[in-house]
């Protein structure tokens, strides 16, 4: 039988005017996301979006994976369009679900009817087709709280359609529409995650990772460009800059008290991510940070690190607990790649006794007593770029 998708849109339809530009935004990031898997018709009716496969040879399967990752739909359902027709609708239930009712013990029929213009209204549909089916499928008996099996029947403007629960999708709203950030992505768990939520509220990532080589090594990067590339199923398009950090981070070790060392470290990273972000029209930096979560991510520290952004600094995950994070991180398929054990910039020349409330007229003065400026501008004409398509 042949499939279609619906996919049904979540925030999106509260957005009054502007609906249109968020549905086209959807819309292009769906079309680029299935390009790979074949062609497909799209219609856009009744706050659905029907995505229908042009060639039998498509991989359904592969075409829902792709989409629950797609920011702005809240609910999928593989579905079979039919005529409005209650034999139709019952021969097409019987076949589409017929293994999983032959399965079942207990199932229950869902009738939605936005097309008013049918004459059986909605309990009137589930008492006619639920009555067929359990004709034909005498084993069954229905149980309206926690059946094995929804058959679910949609009365729509565009025909009907038949189809089990809905699946989950990603929720949230099309990236494209809030705008553009820069994350600061390091190889471990907290940073992709951060990514993630951001897009997840519509912000296009692009990442910032500094590199501290002979200290870090090349598979480190290599690790964080697999985060890169991970990140892209939810995330969309990843601009992907490498900042050569280690002169910076020798001369810190050299002339900063060891205390203070993170923190001048940061205040640093902080200068050169805003800095790209200025000259590629990325209004907000992004990182992962936890309040508490170690010493460089208390509140006097951030109140440290703040002072030399210009630029709203987003950080979604400052509330989470790392139990939270993780399970998100599992979620989008980065944790496996983040514990892998390699060492990050930050990890090579951590303090013994880090500061955990440094005072911000301290932090100005130890980090004058070097001039950074040269050293900034070196590491920002060192920045490698890559592009990492939607995998
Ligand atoms: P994460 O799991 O994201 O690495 P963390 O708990 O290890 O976070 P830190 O190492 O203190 O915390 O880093 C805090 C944040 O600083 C990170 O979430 C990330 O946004 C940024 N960051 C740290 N190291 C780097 C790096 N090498 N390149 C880019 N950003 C980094
Ligand atoms: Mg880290």
């Amino acid at each position: 039988m042949k499939e279609i998708i619906l996919c049904k849109y979540g925030e999106i339809v509260l957005k009054g005017l502007n609906r249109t530009s968020f549905e086209a935004e959807m819309l292009r990031n769906i079309r680029r996301r299935l390009k790979p898997l074949g062609e497909f018709k799209y219609i856009s009716a009744q706050s659905t979006l029907y995505i229908t496969p042009l060639s039998d040879d498509i991989d359904i399967d592969e075409v829902v994976l792709k989409l629950s990752k797609v920011f702005g739909i809240a609910k999928l359902c593989r579905a079979v369009e039919i005529e409005k027709d209650m034999d139709a609708i019952f021969e097409t239930a019987k076949v589409y679900l017929g293994r999983a009712l032959k399965n079942a013990k207990t199932f229950k029929v869902a009738a939605k009817r936005s097309d008013k213009k049918f004459p059986l209204k909605s309990p009137e549909i589930c008492a006619e087709l639920g009555g067929r089916l359990l004709e034909c499928f005498s084993h069954l008996s229905v149980d309206v709280h926690n059946p094995d099996v929804t058959v679910t029947c949609e009365i729509r403007d565009n025909g009907a359609y038949i189809h089990d629960l809905p699946i989950e999708g990603a929720g949230g709203i099309p990236v494209g529409t809030s705008g553009r950030a820069l994350l600061l992505l390091s190889g471990g768990i907290d940073s992709p995650v951060a990514g993630y939520m951001m897009a997840k509220r519509g912000v296009q990532i692009s990442a910032m990772h500094f590199e501290a080589p002979p200290y870090t090594s090349e598979r480190a990067l290599m690790k964080v460009e697999r985060l890169a590339k991970k990140m892209t199923d939810y995330c969309g398009q990843i601009n992907f800059f490498c900042v050569p950090f280690t002169r910076i981070q020798e001369e810190i070790k050299e002339h900063c008290p060891e205390e203070l060392f993170t923190i001048i470290m940061r205040r640093l990273m902080m200068e050169i991510a805003q800095r790209l972000a200025e000259d590629y029209e990325l209004t907000a930096l992004v990182t992962g940070e936890s309040i508490g979560q170690v010493a460089s991510q208390t509140m006097a520290a951030m109140v440290c690190t703040d002072a030399v952004c210009r630029m709203p600094v987003f950080r979604p995950c400052i509330g989470m607990d790392k139990k939270e994070i993780i399970d998100i991180s599992y979620k989008i398929g980065t944790f496996d790649i983040s514990i892998e054990p390699y060492e990050d910039c930050c990890t090579v020349f951590t303090p013994r006794h880090p500061k955990t409330r440094p005072v911000l007229a301290e932090v100005e003065a130890a980090q004058a007593a070097f001039d950074f400026e040269p050293l900034i501008k070196e590491a920002i004409e060192g920045i490698t770029v890559k592009k990492f398509k939607i995998g």
